[in-house]
């Protein structure tokens, strides 16, 4: 392997002991505690994981979590009771709903709910748009994440060819409109896309987030390239029975062999979105309180 390998899970860390220097000095010269609020409706085992993950990290760096369970009948009425009521709690800086929700309910609706100054996911149709006019807004964790280990890993980005790889709302187009922020030439590419390795041939930056196991092979990619894969597909492991294991979109062993700098699954992008979802509760906290944002933690 020639590639340096991106370590996530150590930035991620960087990024959270960031988070918590500034929610201890908003504490203690402001009387400011920032807080985030997560709502589970029914009890996906997955869901469950990533809410433990999220209140674990949210205290730990200081901030204040409020979990609200719902039972998987809750009907719109009520959950857009609770959202109305967080939207309008000053102790509330952050609010999301865990995903997916049972399916009466409608994520779009769900999210358009949210006050976007609290919308911490940045997935609203404002935050989206907020973005894409090249205002400030909250952007959606994940893609803020990726954005934080290229800025480390690359400095300035002006004139880089950056490929994307998956236009979804969640992740592609948002990554793609910061790629065009930090003066890449940018090109999203999805399932229709034609020669896909011949457009991934060209990028100096190559993100990839379809959820297809091992996609992206090494003569895909350009000698150089920043490599940083965001796909996660769980196979049974080969060599434990019983066992899973995570695989990124890339074909990790074979994209080292070319690549600059690589993220690995798992320990690259993953453990970055909880530490981004912190960051933006932060800047909307200090937004709500016209206290300056964070530095090096915003898009
Ligand atoms: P998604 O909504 O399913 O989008 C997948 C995208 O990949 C679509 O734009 C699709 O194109 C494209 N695609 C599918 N097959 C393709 C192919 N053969 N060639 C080229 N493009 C293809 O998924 P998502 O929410 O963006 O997530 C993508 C991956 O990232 C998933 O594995 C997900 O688990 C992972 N992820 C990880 C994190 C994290 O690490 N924390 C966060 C978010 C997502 P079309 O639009 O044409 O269908």
């Amino acid at each position: 392997m020639t590639a340096t390998k991106i370590d996530g899970t150590a930035f991620a860390a960087d990024v959270r002991a960031q988070v918590a220097e500034h929610v201890a000095r908003l504490t203690s010269d402001h009387g400011i505690t920032p807080g985030l609020a997560v709502i589970l409706v029914g009890a996906d085992p997955a869901s469950e994981v990533y809410v433990a993950a999220k209140h674990k990290q949210t205290v730990e760096v200081g901030m204040a979590s409020f979990e609200h369970r719902l039972p998987a009948d809750t009907s719109e009425d009520d959950l857009f009771a609770l959202i109305d009521t967080l939207n309008s709690d000053a102790s509330v800086h952050g609010i999301l709903c865990q995903f997916p929700v049972p399916d009466h309910l409608d994520e779009r609706r769900v999210v358009a709910r949210i006050d976007p100054a609290k919308d911490v996911d940045g997935l609203s149709v404002v935050n989206a748009g907020l973005l894409a006019s090249g205002e400030k807004g909250l952007v959606s964790c994940t893609p803020l994440g990726c954005l934080m280990l290229l800025r480390d890993q690359v400095g300035d980005m002006t004139g880089k060819e950056a490929v994307v790889i998956g236009r979804s709302n969640l992740f592609g187009k948002p990554m793609g409109q910061l790629l065009l922020q930090e003066n890449c030439t940018v090109t999203i590419a999805h399932s229709r896309t034609k020669d896909l390795a011949e457009v991934c041939r060209r990028a100096d930056i190559l993100v990839a987030a379809v959820g297809r196991a091992e996609m992206v092979r090494g003569d895909w990619v350009k000698p150089g390239a920043t490599v940083i894969d965001v796909g996660i597909t769980r196979i049974p492991h080969p060599d434990k029975p019983g066992k899973t294991k995570l695989l990124g979109d890339v074909h990790f062993a074979e994209a080292a062999e070319v690549a600059a700098a690589i993220t690995p699954v798992p320990g690259g992008v993953g453990p970055m979105t909880i530490a981004c979802l912190l960051a933006n509760t932060l800047t909307a906290c200090c937004r709500a309180h016209g206290l300056d944002e964070p530095e090096g933690l915003t898009a």
